[in-house]
């Protein structure tokens, strides 16, 4: 008898779990059309649009009555300030008394640190043969053929603040410029270039031939390992941006609870360029609208349940595409303290495939850190199988991209402060940082499955289900 009681349970169990996971397809669309519409500007933080996006993200969690994350308030305000290199249009610099022009000769991307207006220029074909003294120039230039992640953090390293790289082609170059034009010096992130969020160099991205033709003039020899070959300036005018964005901070109080997991998605998009809409539909509308769905479910169930025995905050950063600054300003100025934050769920692209999963586009990358991260690994792959929600990737023949996608949102500001995150991601879709990346492409089932994985996997962590 006793025996039977239990598989009872079990199933019921079982099938309370299914039953219990309701983020619909229908309450994600509507998110993701209201959030990616023209009326938004792509929330861009220059943009009147991202204003909206908060208001409507506001009013999402009074209707689903989370309360108030930052104490008495949702909002924890900041103050972002980039600094600008002149207009870019007139951005220039001048190697060996030879002018180049931004967005014709070069793309600059993300130049704020120029101090110095003349600038010792090096030429290297092996990072690993640099050779500088101790105290020569504090701030340096080099040419490079080719940089990797690797090779970029051994110039660092070795004090190029400056480093200017070709393009492989023409395409690739008119890509660069299209995503910089705006003013706003962004990271870029993609296949074959990378980012730093705490970057210490510029670079300035040359167009194949440009680079071709002044390694000519500059009579770079191949051969040499390492060669300096003059000057280069740099302009030293800049311009602030100023912008007073919040991330909007929600919360189910656990019960007595110290503990808190952090789940979380950016709302902020690169906004307008060139009088173009960047409507940002799967970057990253569709990870807001799923973190609403998620947050209103488990509001539900704490109604119905009790209280959680952690404290789930919902976390909507801002400024993500402006170098995580949003979650940077939130791990400074942590609601909750972040050696009691026992986990970061981040959703950051989940509507879309990429590539490889073209075939199974009901797939989601959820990747963490080896390490303490692991556990929320094996825990969502245990529920996951369970449910059979989609099918998880884990990065297992791939690490090494993993990791470096791991940088890419902000999930990277809790792994920096040690704490166990866990990255759900689509990896890069063809729509990635484009005017195509709009909500009639996202996949709403998929979109769904993953939330109610999420819905599953916070409810095993937090009521022992
Ligand atoms: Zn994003």
């Amino acid at each position: 008898m006793e025996f039977y009681k239990r598989i009872w349970i079990l199933v019921f169990l079982f099938c309370f779990r299914l039953l219990n996971g309701q983020v619909t397809e229908s309450d994600l669309k509507k998110h993701v059309e209201i959030l990616a519409s023209p009326e938004f500007e792509g929330r861009g933080i220059r943009n009147a649009g991202h204003k909206k996006a908060e208001l409507y993200i506001l009013r999402q969690l009074n209707y689903a009555r989370l309360k108030p994350g930052n104490q008495e308030s949702f909002r924890q305000e900041f103050s972002f300030k980039n600094v600008l290199v002149t207009p870019p249009f007139n951005h220039h610099i001048v190697i060996q008394g030879d002018t180049l022009i931004n967005f014709l000769d070069y793309v600059s991307v993300r130049t704020n640190s120029a101090k110095s207006k003349e600038i010792v220029l090096y030429a290297a074909v092996d990072a690993d043969k640099i050779k500088t003294k101790k105290d020569e120039e504090e701030r340096k230039a080099i040419l490079i053929d080719d940089v990797d992640e690797q090779i970029l953090n051994t110039l660092v390293m070795k004090g190029f603040n400056y480093i200017i790289t070709p393009v492989s082609s023409d395409e690739e170059f008119l890509r660069l410029k299209e995503i910089n034009e705006s003013g706003i010096i962004q990271d870029i992130s993609d296949a074959n270039l990378f980012l730093i969020p705490s970057r210490e160099y510029d670079m300035y991205y040359l167009h194949p031939k440009v680079y071709t033709e002044l390694k000519h003039q500059l009579k770079i020899k191949q051969k040499k390992a390492f060669q300096k070959v003059g000057n280069i300036e740099l302009p030293v005018k800049k311009k602030e941006i100023n912008a007073n964005p919040s991330n909007l901070l929600a919360l189910i109080p656990g019960e007595n609870a110290d503990s808190t997991i952090v789940i979380s998605a950016h709302y902020d998009h690169i906004g307008v360029i060139n009088n173009q809409v960047y409507l940002g539909a799967n970057d990253n509308a569709s990870g807001t609208a799923g973190v609403l769905a998620v947050a209103k479910e488990l509001q539900k169930y704490a109604n119905k349940n009790g209280l959680p025995k952690y404290n789930i905050l919902f976390a909507f950063f801002s400024c993500e595409e402006v170098g995580l600054k949003g979650s940077q300003f939130y791990v400074e100025n942590p609601a909750s303290p972040l050696n009691s934050t026992i986990a970061n769920i981040n959703l950051d692209m989940i509507g879309n495939e990429d590539e490889q999963h073209k075939s199974n586009p009901n797939f989601i990358y959820a990747y963490g850190p080896k390490g303490k991260s692991e556990f929320l690994m094996h825990k969502i792959d245990s529920i996951n199988q369970e449910s059979n929600f989609l099918t998880l990737d884990f990065f297992e023949n791939n690490m090494q991209v993993g990791n470096k996608f791991l940088r890419l949102s902000d999930q990277a500001n809790f792994i920096k402060n040690d704490i166990p995150a866990l990255f759900l991601f689509n990896g890069l879709s063809p729509h990635y940082h484009k005017v195509s990346d709009r909500p009639d492409k996202l996949d709403y089932t998929k979109m769904k499955n993953v939330c109610n994985l999420l819905v599953a996997l916070i409810k095993d962590m937090a009521y022992d289900l």
